[in-house]
């Protein structure tokens, strides 16, 4: 690193290394927990980034010392220059990831691998069809699972991520387990979290507390593994003995994972989130536009990140209507 001040750490001393940047704020799938019913505003074309000022903004925090980046949305791969942005982001000495829900991603195996992307997040939030289906309102079921297959087989590292909900998909949190006895990929269950339009609620949340009700009633207390979490990891990571993948819980709303985050979200439209949960943003790419330093803008947002949750420090405040809807809607930030 050539910088002399390090404008990635913040005032609680976390620093960030860890970019997401979500390519495209629409979506080939309809979650209703992520895509509002009513639709978003989607931003003109002019005003989302372009892959050239992508790898801009994505240089400039990678010399300041971001070593990951993750690629989302929307539906990152719904993007028709994918692979040109792959390949400039390729260029940089960083490692590269995607979240995707994988309905498409049989096109692009080939470009994956050219470019090194190997840590590939699928959303699936049912191994019902018909469940499948009527959550994300598209009949894509079966491409999505023979996909994930499909990435696994190509020995590409497959996290599945789930999001629970209360009398939707609760009922499949150990058949997700069973998945993992001979499919080696970590299922990551996702505590429901509110955004802009999502109608939360807390009554239709599971959280860690309730999944490991369920592991514990289903499985011997000798057959369930705690694994090591990677630094800096969001989610608690087990394993049942003898199983070829593990699980995984991601507790951001009863146990959030603040005090070690080195997260910072770049949306679509080149507007920098310190937070996933915070309202105020940051515009790069206008800065970027009139041919200016960025550095002063992101050393400024990443010093206002608040501690915890975006200032929704209580179950309280994240339970305050008023306080999602400042944010954004998730399929606009970017998960
Ligand atoms: N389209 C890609 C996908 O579905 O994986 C990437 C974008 S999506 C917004 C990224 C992740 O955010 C997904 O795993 C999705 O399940 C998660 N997500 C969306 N809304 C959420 C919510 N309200 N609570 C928890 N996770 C959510
Ligand atoms: Fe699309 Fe992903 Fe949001 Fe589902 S979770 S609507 S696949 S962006």
């Amino acid at each position: 690193m050539t910088n002399k001040k390090n404008i990635l750490q913040d005032s609680h001393g976390r620093d960030h290394t860890y970019l997401r940047i979500s390519l495209v704020e629409r979506c080939n799938l309809r979650c209703f927990y992520c895509m509002p019913a009513e639709g978003v505003q989607l931003t003109p074309k002019s005003h989302i980034m372009t892959y050239e000022e992508i790898y801009e903004i994505a240089k400039t925090f990678v010399n300041n010392g971001v070593t990951k980046i993750r690629l989302t949305g929307g539906e990152p791969l719904i993007r028709k220059d994918i692979p040109f942005i792959l390949e400039k982001l390729a260029s940089l000495p960083v490692e590269l990831s995607i979240t995707t829900n994988a309905v498409i991603i049989h096109k692009f195996i080939d470009t994956l691998k050219l470019y090194g992307v190997n840590n590939i997040n699928v959303s699936l939030d049912s191994l019902v069809k018909e469940k499948f289906n009527k959550i994300t309102l598209r009949d894509h079921f079966d491409i999505v699972y023979s996909n994930i297959l499909l990435l696994v087989n190509e020995g590409f590292n497959v996290k599945i991520n789930a999001v629970l909900m209360k009398g939707v998909n609760d009922d499949e949190i150990i058949d997700f387990i069973k998945l993992t006895k001979d499919l080696p990929v970590c299922i990551r269950f996702i505590e429901f979290m509110p955004f802009d339009g999502n109608k939360w609620d807390l009554s239709k949340m599971v959280s860690y507390k309730e999944v490991m009700t369920y592991v514990n009633r289903s499985f011997a207390e000798t057959d369930i593994e705690r694994l090591q979490d990677a630094p800096n990891d969001t989610s608690k990571n087990y394993r049942i003995k003898n199983y070829k993948g593990s699980f995984a819980i991601i507790s951001s709303v009863t146990n959030p994972f603040c005090d070690s985050c080195n997260r910072l979200r770049l949306t679509a439209n080149g507007q920098l989130k310190n937070c996933l949960f915070s309202s105020t943003e940051s515009d790069l790419l206008t800065t970027l536009r009139e041919g200016k330093s960025i550095e002063p803008i992101i050393q400024k947002a990443v010093q206002s990140k608040l501690k915890i949750r975006g200032g929704m420090d209580t179950l309280e405040k994240l339970q305050e209507p008023k306080l999602h809807t400042q944010n954004r809607s998730m399929i606009t930030i970017g998960g």
